[in-house]
């Protein structure tokens, strides 16, 4: 078989660190042939000169001129919009997109239409342009797998099935360190503990959003767009010990699951061996020695995030994305320690009042709608104000 050119945006996060490690540990079946960061530079070099990889890709171009004279023997992507040269211009068969945030909203919607298969790590991008996304997904020949736990658990799980048959579908979350917590202990959270989780090792941000759960609502919304169903077809439930990532609960009352360590290389590897036919390492589910899998429901009283979640796809149009965004906008200012942890998703919950009541939704946006949203959201937050006038 020859080896499967594979280009990894986003390789110097903790995503790219565990499709790097099944491919070092399979070297004879792929090739690297490109990687990018946003300024993580060093760490991007090393990768390239270990994989033999000649194009990288640097989004943030501020902190390039340091480097150039390092950099001359490498074909260099200089900013995010050069990105999708990278696959025009090789060779490609697989692409792992990685990158964290909708600062890649651009990107992910020239690769939905690269033709390639595409790996779909981000899920702020199909958050806010879900129908886009999909849309040209459909009306070109690329082939779609999603990568986040839950979504690849659903895609392994319907894979053959009659979709048709299906009555629900069931997400899991497992609660993070904070679940238990009561609001007063809720409010003093700091980043420091918010950033680590006690199951998944993930960059910041996702960790975060995984301890107020947004991520689990970020989830509902990107599961409703990739599968195409609508919020009262999917529910969260909490696990804490993240062994079972989905259920398919189908029409003739049977249940369906899918359970693994909780590793992404696992999901990953579902794209780069599609047979499920490699040797994982040390990812073996002893379920003797798990012995019990629990499971609640969510406190969505303390747990706001699905609620909004789940309104935003209700409201529709730019909804979604302005719950993204001012999540994303709120996670930097929590870790800026500009607010505490649990105004979060008030804030959010606020801005999200505001924009419809100013009369801004629009239905079927466009991606210029989408962007102009990102502004409108980006000056309620700066004009701090509104906390104030809509505090509750
Ligand atoms: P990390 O923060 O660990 O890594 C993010 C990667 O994106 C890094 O390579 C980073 O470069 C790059 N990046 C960040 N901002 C930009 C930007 N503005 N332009 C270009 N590149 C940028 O994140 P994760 O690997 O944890 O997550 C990546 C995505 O996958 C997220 O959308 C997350 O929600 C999703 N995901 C992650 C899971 C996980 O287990 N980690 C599970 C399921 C989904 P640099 O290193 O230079 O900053
Ligand atoms: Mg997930």
């Amino acid at each position: 078989m020859p080896k499967k050119n594979i280009i990894i945006y986003g390789a110097t996060g903790s995503i790219g660190d565990s499709t790097l490690e099944l491919i070092r540990n399979n070297l004879d079946d792929f090739n690297i042939i490109g990687l990018t960061c946003n300024n993580n530079i060093e760490k991007l070099k090393l990768l390239a000169a270990e994989f033999n990889c000649k194009n990288i890709g640097i989004a943030d171009t501020d902190s390039i001129n340091k480097y150039r004279n390092t950099l001359i023997n490498f074909e260099l992507y200089e900013g995010i919009n050069e990105f999708h040269n990278m696959i025009t211009e090789q060779a490609v068969d697989i692409i792992i997109f990685a990158i964290a945030g909708s600062d890649a909203l651009n990107l992910s919607l020239n690769l939905a239409e690269s033709g390639k298969v595409l790996g779909l790590a981000n899920k702020e991008c199909i958050v806010c342009a879900g129908k886009l996304f999909m849309d040209k997904i459909k009306s070109s020949s690329t082939k779609l797998i999603p990568l986040d736990s839950e979504h690849n658990a659903i895609y392994q799980l319907c894979y053959g099935k009659n979709t048709s048959s299906i009555n629900n579908y069931i997400i899991t979350a497992s609660g993070g360190h904070f679940y238990n917590y009561t609001e007063t202990e809720l409010r003093k959270i700091t980043p420091q503990k918010a950033v680590t989780h006690p199951q998944w090792s993930m960059g910041e941000k996702i960790s975060v959003d995984s301890s107020t759960l947004m991520n689990k609502g970020l989830e509902i919304i990107e599961a409703c767009n990739l599968f195409d169903f609508n919020e009262d077809k999917i529910d969260a439930l909490i696990h804490p010990e993240s062994i079972i990532h989905g259920i398919i609960n189908f029409k003739d009352n049977s249940s369906h699951a899918f359970l693994s360590a909780p590793n992404m290389q696992i999901s990953i590897s579902s794209i780069l061996f599609p047979n499920n036919d490699v040797r994982s390492n040390n990812f073996d589910l002893d379920l003797k020695k798990i012995s019990t899998l629990n499971f609640y429901e969510i406190d969505e009283l303390k747990f706001r995030a699905i609620n909004l979640a789940k309104s935003a796809l209700k409201h529709g149009g730019l909804m979604p994305s302005v719950l993204n965004y001012s999540n994303e906008l709120m996670v930097n200012q929590f870790i800026e320690y500009k607010i505490c942890f649990t105004e979060i998703v008030i804030n959010s919950e606020i801005v999200m009042e505001k924009f419809l009541s100013d009369g801004n939704n629009i239905l079927n946006p466009t991606i210029s709608n989408i962007f102009e949203s990102f502004g409108i959201v980006k000056d309620y937050i700066d004009n701090a104000n509104i906390f104030k006038i809509f505090s509750r």
